[in-house]
């Protein structure tokens, strides 16, 4: 069993999941990461692990599904034998206008990005506990500060992961484990590709640093919420969004 740190990332095959694995393992860490998709490529996302010279585990998961992230959590510390950072990242959005929104789309985005945090954090904190030591981080955004239209499932989510973060960063903090959010502001992923050059024109508006933020940029911050360089934070939601919201 190697030495090095072990970071465990959600939906860490694409966007700011993998850019956050990929830093990690630029630090040393070795890197446990789930999916879901079919489309995933392994194989190509496990060569780029080894490329950095750490140790990788690559696990297909439904954060929403308890049995699902049981068994990969144990497939993790019996490979690993510990958990040092978890970062909850995989979330959807599944945009519509509160008259148009059906409570399928209101319920997925809930089970995916709050319920899936809930799972996943206590699967890990098991683990946390015995080590008496760790660093979680839950990825919320700006618009669970500040609210969006035509966002209401994913807005609730996301400010219900503020709320969830600083009540387990009370409940672990004698356990030396540690819990902030971080909130993004617009980051180029999949995610807002898919977002109309008009709509991104608008945003840019909004944002006093006039442009998108990238994954590297989230993830340098996750890095150090992650690291004893923040050993004395907990319990807090630090916004990475350009000035968008202050
Ligand atoms: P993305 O590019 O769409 O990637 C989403 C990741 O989550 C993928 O790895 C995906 O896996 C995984 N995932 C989705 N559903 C899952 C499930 N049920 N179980 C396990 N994994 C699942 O998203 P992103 O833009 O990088 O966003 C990452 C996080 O940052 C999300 O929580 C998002 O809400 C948050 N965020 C993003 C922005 C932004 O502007 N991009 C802003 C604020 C907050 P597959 O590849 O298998 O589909």
């Amino acid at each position: 069993m190697s030495e090095n740190n072990v970071v465990f990332v959600t939906g860490g095959s694409r966007g700011i999941g993998k850019q956050v694995a990929l830093t990690y393992a630029e630090h040393g860490y070795n890197v446990v990461i789930n999916y879901v998709s079919d489309k995933t490529d392994v194989e190509a996302l496990k060569k780029e692990f080894d490329e950095k010279g750490v140790e990788s585990l690559i696990l297909k998961a439904d954060v929403s599904n308890q049995q699902e992230i049981d068994e990969i959590v144990k497939k993790a510390i019996d490979k690993f034998g510990k958990i040092d950072v978890l970062v909850n990242n995989a979330g959807i959005t599944k945009d519509n206008l509160l008259m148009r929104m059906k409570e399928e789309e209101f319920d997925r985005v809930i089970e995916i990005n709050l319920k899936g945090t809930f799972l996943v954090t206590k699967a890990v904190t098991k683990y946390m506990m015995k080590q008496r030591n760790g660093s979680i981080i839950n990825l919320s955004s700006v618009v669970g500060v500040s609210g969006n239209a035509g966002q209401c499932n994913y807005s609730a989510s996301k400010a219900g992961i503020i709320g969830f973060t600083k009540s387990i960063a009370k409940e672990l903090a004698s356990r030396n484990i540690r819990a902030n959010a971080v909130a993004p502001g617009f980051i180029e992923t999949d995610m807002t590709n898919v977002l109309s050059d008009s709509i991104k024109e608008s945003i840019y508006n909004q944002i006093p640093l006039k442009r998108m933020g990238t994954a590297r940029e989230v993830a340098e911050l996750i890095y150090f919420l992650g690291s004893e360089k923040s050993s004395y934070i907990t319990g807090q939601v630090i916004n990475v969004d350009g000035g968008m919201v202050m």
